[in-house]
């Protein structure tokens, strides 16, 4: 397209704070691995809380005079930006594969849901109305403004590597916040690419700050994000073990938290589903991104009257339709897990779900490298690993029930709440089961519910806040109540 450039041009060594491509002020690096390959594609700076800390008063400074932008100004600039990332959309999506091994076909997917995050913020930017409320006495006036919080800190995952940062620094931006980012460190490119748009989109300096850090400095540096007096709030999407730990260090300072935690999705199939559509809607709700997102089905609960059917469709379904691989390969829906960690979960869990009775109908083995067959268990039971915890890789674990209340009480009964799912056309079952679910979103006869202009977030220990469409925003907002009087 008209204006793109190589992904190559991407690959950069330096991070970006106050307008400037820096080094770690203690001169480190780490590298950036392909998990298909391997392969080290590249290092970035592997910056600590020093580093962070110049970041946060940059961020803060830049505040002091972006606050003051009018709403059509950051709209703009977020137009510009999102333009550049449209017009680089192939190549990004490139870079994407390249560090975290999704399907080539997953990543601009994920550019053009990531996209059009920029997009709608620059849309809302315009629309943080404030109110008024009917006076109590003829001598005053009562209103109500809506203003930006303040420095943003954003601590980001590895599996979206575009999308998560779009979701949350469009709404900073929006509302007139500066942003520091830590971008998870399987995945900095996308995030330094991001960078590098805003900056030719004229962002003015300081306003998204962008620190890389290893996994050794994540700690310190998200505890001066957490625990700095110059940083209003914190938006992190990521496991529920770290999500708690930042709660409880942003409270030293009383910041507003977006936490977008894990899930433990159930997918229920009712007797009376459509069996074709909820296997074709398990397969993209269980397999896109190898299982690796927070809202993929984890715990797959199916009535007995249609386990059976929906146990051999599936693995028909499995047999012709996944295909692993290099993420850049023609053909491939399976790409590699993001590293070894990832593939000794699931490795554990089906080991764990074998030798409580569990019986392997597809895969079961890793592959070599960071890949791991995608995966088929029948009789998967409740005191089972992968039915307590999300196993964030390519293992489907059916369950069988008997009953609507049994079912509902299953997929309650666990702490998370992000997204859950069902198949059934009993009019009155659909709505009393999605009312019954304790969870953020629900996807009724639907596999793939995610989309930017929905409230994204989840109950429980999913996490806190909403992102996306008007509900993004408003994590980054202050309200202020003011009082006229003398009128
Ligand atoms: P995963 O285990 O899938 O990598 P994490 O929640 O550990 O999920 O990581 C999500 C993001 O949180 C990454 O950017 C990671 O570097 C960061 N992170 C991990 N541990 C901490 C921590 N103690 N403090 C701040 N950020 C952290």
């Amino acid at each position: 397209k008209a204006g793109a450039r190589p992904a190559s041009s991407f690959v950069c060594d330096k991070a970006y704070v106050n307008g400037e491509w820096v080094a770690a002020k203690n001169g480190k690096t780490f590298d950036v691995v392909n998990p298909a390959s391997g392969k080290v594609i590249g290092n970035v700076p592997d910056m600590d809380a020093n580093d962070v800390q110049n970041a946060v008063e940059q961020a803060f400074r830049a505040f002091q005079t972006w606050k003051e932008t009018t709403a059509k100004e950051r709209s703009v600039y977020l137009k510009k930006w999102a333009e550049l990332c449209w017009q680089n959309q192939e190549e990004l999506a490139k870079l994407l594969t390249t560090e975290m091994g999704k399907p080539f076909a997953e990543s601009k997917g994920e550019l053009a849901y990531g996209t059009t995050f920029l997009d709608i913020f620059s849309e809302e930017a315009r629309r943080v109305y404030g109110e008024m409320i009917p006076t109590t006495a003829h001598s005053r006036r009562l209103l109500v403004l809506k203003q930006p919080i303040g420095v943003a800190g954003l601590i980001t995952p590895w599996n979206f590597p575009n999308a998560m940062i779009t979701r949350k620094a469009g709404a900073a931006i929006a509302a007139g916040c500066t942003v520091v980012l830590k971008p998870a460190e399987d995945t900095p490119y996308s995030a330094l690419a991001l960078a590098k748009l805003a900056e030719e989109a004229g962002l003015p300096k300081g306003v998204l700050n962008v620190v890389t850090s290893s996994r050794t400095n994540a700690p310190e540096v998200g505890k001066v994000l957490c625990k700095s007096p110059l940083v209003s709030a914190i938006s992190f999407t990521g496991s529920t073990a770290v999500g708690k730990i930042l709660n409880e260090q942003a409270a030293s300072t009383i910041k507003k938290c977006a936490l977008e935690l894990g899930g433990n999705a159930p997918f229920i199939v009712f007797d009376s589903a459509d069996i074709d559509a909820a296997v074709e809607g398990f397969m993209g709700c269980k397999f896109r991104c190898s299982g690796q997102t927070c809202i993929c089905a984890n715990r797959v609960f199916i009535q007995d009257g249609v386990y059976d059917k929906f146990a051999s469709k599936l693995a028909a379904k499995m047999d012709g339709e996944l295909k692993m691989g290099d993420g850049m390969q023609q053909g491939t829906t399976q790409g590699p897990l993001i590293n070894q960690r990832a593939v000794e979960k699931v490795d554990e869990h089906v080991k764990d779900a074998v030798s409580k009775g569990a019986t392997v109908m597809r895969g079961g083995n890793k592959k070599g490298g960071n890949f791991f067959e995608p995966t088929l268990l029948s009789g998967v039971t409740k005191d089972m690993k992968c039915s307590q915890e999300e196993t964030f890789g390519p293992l489907a674990a059916l369950h069988r029930f008997k009953t609507e209340d049994e079912v509902v009480t299953l997929a309650n009964s666990v702490r998370s709440g992000l997204a859950g799912y069902f198949y059934s056309r009993d009019l009155g079952q659909i709505w009393r089961v999605a009312e019954r679910l304790e969870y953020g979103i629900v996807g009724v006869n639907e596999g793939l519910v995610s989309s930017p202009e929905i409230p994204f977030g989840g109950w429980k220990e999913s996490g806190l806040g909403r992102e996306g469409g008007k509900w993004g925003i408003e994590e980054f907002i202050e309200i202020k109540y003011v009082c006229m009087g003398g009128i």
